[in-house]
């Protein structure tokens, strides 16, 4: 029964130590017999000896020996690292408890008492060996779970190939007893990482592997298993005298992304714990592969993401130099504020000047704490107006330098919007226009001048009549005093035609000198009515003939605008002359007026000869003339739209070949109470600017 459930275990060698021939012959006989191989040694130190030279599984050891005792040579087996494992039976003639324990203190496995029988011998030697083959077992299981478990702590910390190249190779090396190691994985690049622990337990490189080997291997479909190697030709690490090669892939998602090279000098030592350990390893080696792969992709991508910003990051600062210097370059002052009244721009030329302040001390900074001249409630509502309606606004400013020097600036607040409908920032743009002021004022003074001699002689044409209406009352109270026949009715009759027509002289030589004295520059409420009779009747006296009818159609006597009314007046005068002249043959000049959207617009009409189509984008143009010479200056209009536009107007026209032009002047109303706080807002700021002005 016992045999059957546990057969005998045969095949080991066995070391018998016994002082004794007759015994040492007796147990070789008996255990030969069962199949074992016996070697023998008569005392300790040939016991010694032999097991130096030979590969045994067990010892039975007699107690009583000559010279070294079995149990000396038992603690001394226990004591060294080679046998410390050895089965060791006691074989003693004693049969006491104090002989055994003895023998067990020393390291003893078993004990037996001589002579034994074939049976109690053979089992015990029987189940020694078992346990010992247990042990080893589990010895060797523990060696595997440490050797992956050390292997996979240290995978876990490689994330580059040649990282996890060299760990797999060198724990292997180590793990499995290998004599040569190598590991190689293809990188995403296409490359091979390797790494070979030479005979030394030095790591090399790819010096060591058949690179042309290992990846026509990896592309075959062997690679798909693991593979002895016993070829030296077919060998994939390059060393002279291994004997064999354990190749095992990397393999992960079907395909083999590196290999595993185990090599041993000898067949033999490539056991099924050594396959198994590199089969191990190389899947773990795969796995931190494919991570590996992962991590470069990984960091590829940020490594393109890094480059990427930096890329933009360094275009977005070329652009926003370029755009600085745009800004820079342009010949007016700059700045511009968010919604929070915070300094966003300030150009070169806003640092500049009697009030530049440098950029670094105002970015950033609340615009009403930088520009503290000008009372914050006026600023506030000039940037809040533009915020809210989203217009562009145009402020004509006058200053005086320290030297007495008059400037004009055109201050324009426009509406930026970065996102959306809503406006984000407010840019105030200063431009000096002294220079186009002061020409607009010069080729307006000559106009006039023409104006007024042009007008002089529709004058002196009207004042004819009347003149000729004076002499004769003259000649005719002359004639009459001379006969004697005057009486006082007669004298009356004709002093009063004498004073009205005298009168009538006065009222049309009154309008020209009015309208050739008025003087550039004041502002003050006009009223637009009062201003078209007042045209109108200067005007009347240029009529050629009585071809043309001159109709006013000012209906709203209340309308105001802030202006110079002698500049305005000549814009009129200017389009009402050209109408004149646009009428050769006769014809209706219409002086209109209308309200519309909180502007006045005023309107001159004729039924003249229209402006044809290729002229109508040159008329303002200084000196652009149709008349001939001696008739035309070409500068009417230029003065007009220099005028109309330094009172914040746009000016309009429409015309037909053969039928007529309406030329519109557009003005911002002056609403009724505006009127009296406007004239204020004019007394104190553009008239009086040493009270400071900014931008
Ligand atoms: P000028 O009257 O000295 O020629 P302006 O600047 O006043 O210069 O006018 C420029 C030109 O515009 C005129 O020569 C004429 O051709 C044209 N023009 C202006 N107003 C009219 C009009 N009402 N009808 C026809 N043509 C006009
Ligand atoms: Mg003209």
């Amino acid at each position: 029964m016992t045999a059957i459930l546990n057969p005998p275990k045969i095949g080991s060698t066995l070391l018998i130590v016994d002082g004794d021939d007759g015994t040492r012959d007796h147990l070789r006989q008996l255990f030969e017999d069962h199949g074992h191989a016996v070697v023998t040694a008569a005392d300790a130190p040939s016991a010694l000896r032999l097991l130096h030279r030979e590969q045994c599984d067990l010892i039975m050891l007699d107690v009583e020996m000559p010279g070294i005792s079995g149990l000396a040579l038992c603690r001394l087996l226990r004591a060294q690292t080679a046998t410390r494992r050895l089965p060791v039976i006691m074989f003693s003639a004693h049969d006491d408890d104090e002989h055994k324990v003895k023998a067990f203190a020393a390291g003893a496995d078993d004990y037996i008492v001589k002579p034994g029988t074939p049976g109690e011998l053979l089992s015990r030697v029987s189940a020694q060996l078992e346990n010992a083959e247990r042990e080893r077992a589990l010895m060797g299981s523990n060696r595997e779970l440490s050797f992956l478990a050390d292997l996979g702590r240290g995978l876990l910390c490689a994330l580059e190939p040649a990282q996890v190249v060299r760990r797999v190779a060198g724990a292997t090396y180590e793990g499995a007893n290998v004599t040569l190691c190598g590991a190689a994985i293809r990188t995403d690049e296409g490359r091979l990482a390797v790494c070979v622990f030479d005979r030394e337990g030095s790591a090399e490189g790819a010096a060591m592997v058949h690179l042309d080997r290992l990846g026509a291997w990896l592309a075959s479909p062997g690679s798909a298993v693991s593979v002895l190697l016993t070829d030296k030709r077919r060998f994939l690490l390059r060393d002279k005298t291994h004997g064999v090669e354990y190749v095992a892939p990397l393999r992960f998602g079907g395909k083999a992304v590196g290999a595993l090279i185990a090599a041993f000098d000898i067949r033999e030592a490539c056991g099924e714990t050594e396959c198994r350990l590199v089969e191990a390893a190389a899947q773990m080696g795969a796995m931190a592969a494919h991570i590996s792969s992962l991590y470069e992709a990984a960091r590829r991508s940020s490594e393109n993401l890094a480059k990427e910003v930096e890329r933009r990051t360094a275009e977005a600062e070329r652009q926003r130099r370029f755009t600085e210097a745009i800004i820079d370059s342009l010949p007016v002052s700059l700045h511009a504020v968010d919604r929070e009244y915070r300094i966003a721009a300030w150009n070169r030329n806003r640092e500049l000047g009697g009030q530049g302040i440098p950029r670094n001390a105002v970015l950033g900074r609340n615009i009403f704490e930088v520009l503290t001249k000008q009372p914050r409630e006026l600023l506030e509502s000039e940037f809040e107006r533009v915020f809210t309606t989203g217009q562009i606004e145009h402020i004509e400013l006058e200053t005086t330098t320290p030297t007495g020097e008059t400037k004009h600036w055109l201050i324009s607040k426009v509406p930026m919007r970065i996102e959306g409908d809503e406006v984000s920032h407010v840019i105030t743009v200063g431009e000096d226009i002294t220079a186009r002021v002061q020409a607009n004022r010069a080729v307006a003074r000559t106009e006039k001048l023409a104006a007024v001699g042009r007008l002089a002689a529709g004058v002196v044409h009207e004042i004819n009549n009347p003149l000729a209406t004076i002499s004769a009352c003259a000649e005719a109270l002359e004639t009459r005093l001379d006969e004697g026949a005057l009486d006082a009715d007669d004298l009356r009759e004709y002093l009063s035609l004498i004073r009205s027509e005298a009168f009538r002289c006065k009222t049309i030589t009154n309008g020209l000198l009015d309208f050739s004295r008025t003087r550039a520059g004041r502002h003050a409420p006009v009223n637009v009515a009062y201003l078209l009779a007042s045209v109108a009747r200067l005007i009347t006296h240029q009529r050629r003939g009585e071809k043309i009818k001159i109709g006013i159609e000012a209906t709203d006597s209340a309308a105001l605008v802030s202006g110079d009314e002698g500049q305005l007046q000549q814009a009129v005068i200017v389009l009402a002359e050209n109408a004149i002249d646009a009428m050769p043959e006769g014809g209706t000049l219409t002086l209109g007026m209308r309200r519309e959207a909180g502007r006045i617009i005023i309107e001159v009409k004729d039924t003249g000869v229209g402006i044809a189509p290729e002229h109508m984008s040159k008329i303002f143009d200084p000196f652009f003339t149709t008349k001939e010479v001696g008739r035309g200056t070409g500068l009417g209009l230029a003065v007009c739209y220099g005028i109309v536009t330094e009172h914040g107007g746009r000016i309009s026209v429409d015309s037909a070949l053969g039928r007529g032009t309406s030329f519109a002047i557009s003005l911002p109303a002056l609403a009724d109470n505006e009127e009296s706080s406007k004239s204020e807002v004019q007394g104190s700021n553009p008239q009086n600017p040493g009270t400071g002005f900014e931008l």
